[in-house]
């Protein structure tokens, strides 16, 4: 019998990761990797992770491994709040809804907004993932430009003139891929706008932490919240870039009208995020290690990133144009000339490097010049030898 007709229409929009096809071969040995987003494990704080992992399955053992409620548990959100206190966000633990990382509170806030066809708008270049919850949940995605600043919202001002769009979605802090972050008034900007036409904005900050220098950006949340405007905005955040990703906690700061609706869905979904996670991460923070943490993290990323910036200007640029990341965990370039960054992959990954070409990150419109390196987990070594390999496979 055949099985066609049997999978949803729906999954023929959705595109296989074509960056896994692309970097099947990044494991093999001898390669090094400038391509994973992910975090660096040699700077986990293994110590304190073990402490508060004993603490939690021996102080409070029935908690940690029977079910929770589905906004997550209530000491949980209490000391998300007090983070969210550290970035400028004034909220109540009746706020959040506790995820399985932020990812899962991305594909919840889509499903919960998007019918079929409403617009939501995105950054060139954007984060990949967010560009997949937006095909599942069947929106259609726009996108406009970015620069030095972030989202060009004059831009955005532009296509709001002739185009209803009932979200925007954006990494305001040191995006992925692009490492801008947005400025203030083009912060302010953006709110005007989601409050005289009426859309939702989705401020995903899961870097925000991850800054080089003092400077700390006014979160659009804030903004909106002094404003009278909050139940304009969701944000979302995430445990995995300050402490750990396995633990898959994030969360979402949620207006009125959509919490009870994201709540549903998440119960459909998975009822509630890992109790025995929830309860590591609520005994880690009662031991007071994560401002340390997160500052040993600042560090060691900022080090890495001038590194890689200086060996990338040294011997690539001359082709290679990009700005100096300003915190997270992304330096992205472009050629100076046009250049497809996906077909080089081929010859770099010879010499035994990778890297993620830029077009993948583009909802439409892309730019096959451009790469986005990750200095996360490199040791210095490997990021010298790096470099000196993309130079060869010029
Ligand atoms: N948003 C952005 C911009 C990201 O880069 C990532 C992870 N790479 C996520 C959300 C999701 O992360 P997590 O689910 O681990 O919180």
């Amino acid at each position: 019998m055949s099985t066609d007709g049997l999978l949803a229409q729906r999954m023929a929009r959705l595109k296989s990761s074509a960056i896994r096809e692309l970097l099947k071969h990044s494991k093999m040995d001898g390669v090094i990797s400038l391509a994973g987003g992910i975090p660096s494990e040699a700077l986990f704080d293994f110590q304190g992770l073990n402490e508060a992992t004993q603490r939690a399955i021996t102080e409070q053992p029935s908690s940690a491994f029977q079910y929770g409620l589905t906004e997550g548990s209530p000491v949980l959100r209490e000391r998300i709040v007090e983070l969210c206190a550290l970035r400028g966000i004034k909220t109540h633990a009746e706020d959040i809804v506790v995820t399985a990382g932020s990812q899962q509170a991305l594909d919840l806030v889509m499903r919960a907004t998007a019918n079929p066809q409403d617009i939501f708008v995105v950054e060139r270049p954007t984060y990949l993932a967010a560009l997949q919850t937006l095909e599942l949940a069947e929106a259609q995605v726009m996108s406009v430009g970015s620069d030095e600043y972030g989202m060009v919202v004059d831009e955005l001002a532009a296509l709001l003139e002739t185009t209803r769009i009932k979200g925007v979605y954006l990494v305001p802090n040191f995006g992925n891929p692009s490492g801008v972050t947005l400025s203030e008034a083009r912060r302010r900007q953006l709110l005007e706008l989601a409050v005289r036409h009426g859309f939702l904005i989705i401020e995903d900050d899961p870097y925000g932490e991850l800054r080089f220098t003092e400077t700390r950006q006014t979160t659009i949340y804030q903004l909106a919240q002094e404003a009278g405007h909050a139940d304009r905005v969701v944000y979302t955040s995430s445990f995995s870039k300050i402490l750990a990703p396995g633990l898959r906690l994030g969360w979402a700061i949620l207006p009125d009208w959509l919490l009870h609706k994201v709540a549903i869905i998440k119960q459909a979904a998975d009822l509630h995020a890992s109790s025995l996670s929830q309860a590591i991460v609520e005994s880690y923070l009662g031991l007071g290690r994560l401002s340390a943490q997160i500052e040993t993290i600042r560090h060691a990323y900022r080090q890495k990133a001038e590194l890689l910036s200086s060996l990338m200007a040294q011997e690539l640029g001359d082709v290679i144009e990009f700005n100096q990341p300003e915190g997270g965990m992304f330096l992205w370039a472009r050629f100076r000339q046009p250049f497809d960054t996906t077909a080089w992959l081929q010859k770099t990954l010879e010499q035994g490097v990778v890297f993620v070409p830029g077009e993948f990150f583009f909802a439409d419109h892309p730019d096959r010049s451009t790469l986005r390196l990750s200095f996360a987990t490199a040791t210095q070594e490997q990021m010298h030898e790096a470099v000196a390999r993309l130079r060869r496979a010029l």
